[in-house]
């Protein structure tokens, strides 16, 4: 889905994710400033976090991101069909996945047990080249790797997979527990397991060149995270990852995308109207209400409902309004008030952006709505099309 389509054309001027590229090379940069000498992989996974898969890929880039990670098999694929060709990190996988193509693409995989060493060695031989593994060990997070108990069965096969020829071993990697809050005591005690788990690898001849930990937390937060390469996902996009820190730009970060919408109906009501599915709202005053076409099925939190804020830019007056009633699958209504006819269909709203000219932001709608701004931003839906900004 391009702009350029008609349809998509059409829809943009309904709504849109409008994504500031040069932000998201200036935040990778950023990143790289922060925790140089270490190197910045970019996480794009999840459609780069809603903001586009190959888009983000290419601005981290551009911002100096040497590698990309991403969760699954494919979406590292379609990157190599883009034509990137940094190294590419793929950590999620179940068996009998086509391993075979992820390695003939050059993309770097991870093995969190022995069966999956046997996979990648098989794709390997398969193939005609040798592999690229990252060992990954559960430091306490009780997700992906191997706990400390089948730590070393996981480094023996990878070692043995390794003499035979198949694998190269390049990274030995964990994940935080507390990413939101990577001062908790807990990541000093991942961290001491994490070297237990290189010494262990060490001490069996594994010793390889890329040590990687933090998420966006640990490597703002946390310098004892950062090792020799950090895996930047939200700070990718501009959004601080610690709601103690909620702006990020304490951290010199921006956020990448604005998601507007432009009312697509205004209409006079009197006093003790009944707004949307179940009257959850009831108009207080005479007022004019607006209609925004956005909806769950686009990403907007049902819990939104009552909650979040958006700014309308009318005539005359730029006013920031909470959604009025129930959220629905395709639109929302605000109240825009008593005042006059200063708001019109085709009028633009902003539901979040950067912030700095006055309208909420990610960080804020996931307040209101009991959520995460990687939720907020990671499910606008594909209904919305991305416009893409200051490339
Ligand atoms: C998603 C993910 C990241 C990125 O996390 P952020 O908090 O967005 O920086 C890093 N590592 C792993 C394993 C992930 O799944």
């Amino acid at each position: 889905m391009t702009y350029r389509d008609p349809a998509v054309a059409a829809a943009a001027l309904r709504a849109a994710a409008r994504v500031d590229l040069g932000a998201i090379s200036s935040n990778v940069a950023r990143v790289k400033e922060i925790v140089g000498p270490a190197e910045v992989m970019a996480v794009v996974k999840a459609e780069g976090y809603g903001h586009g898969l190959v888009q983000s890929a290419l601005a981290a880039v551009e911002g100096g991101a040497t590698w990309l990670g991403v969760a699954f098999l494919e979406e590292a694929v379609a990157l190599r069909a883009a034509g990137i060709g940094v190294r590419i990190l793929c950590w999620l996988g179940t068996p009998g996945e086509p391993v075979a193509e992820a390695v003939t693409a050059d993309i770097d995989v991870s093995a969190s047990a022995p069966w999956a060493i046997a996979e990648i060695a098989n794709a390997a031989l398969e193939v005609g080249r040798v592999a690229r593994v990252h060992l990954k060990v559960d430091t306490g997070l009780s997700r992906g790797g191997a706990v400390m108990g089948d730590w070393p069965e996981l480094v023996q096969a990878a070692a043995k997979a390794r003499a035979e020829g198949y694998v190269e071993i390049v990274g030995l990697w964990s994940h935080l527990v507390h990413g939101s809050n990577p001062a908790h005591p807990t990541t000093a005690l991942q961290i001491g397991a994490f070297n237990d788990a290189l010494s262990y690898a060490a001490s069996v001849g594994v010793t390889p060149q890329i040590r990687h930990f933090a998420n966006s937390g640990g490597l703002l937060l946390v310098p004892g995270t950062r090792f020799d390469l950090v895996r930047a996902g939200l700070a990718t996009y501009g959004l601080s990852p610690v709601p103690d820190q909620r702006d990020s730009a304490s951290f010199g970060l921006r956020p990448a995308m604005t998601l507007t919408a432009r009312l697509a109906l205004t209409k006079k009501v009197p006093a003790g109207t009944g707004v949307s599915y179940s009257h959850r709202y009831v108009t207080p005053v005479p007022t004019m209400l607006g209609l925004v076409p956005l909806g769950y099925a686009d990403g907007v939190p049902r819990t939104a409902t009552n909650n979040a804020e958006v700014l309308v830019r009318g005539r005359s007056s730029t006013v920031r309004r909470t959604i009025s009633g129930t959220v629905c699958m395709d639109q929302f209504v605000v109240d825009l008030g008593p005042g006059d006819d200063d708001f019109a269909a085709g009028d633009d709203v902003v539901l979040f952006g950067p912030g700095d000219r006055g309208e909420p932001t990610a960080q804020d709608w996931a307040d209101a709505c009991d959520t995460i701004s990687y939720e907020i931003v990671t499910r606008i839906g594909v209904r919305v099309p991305r416009v893409y900004e200051g490339a």
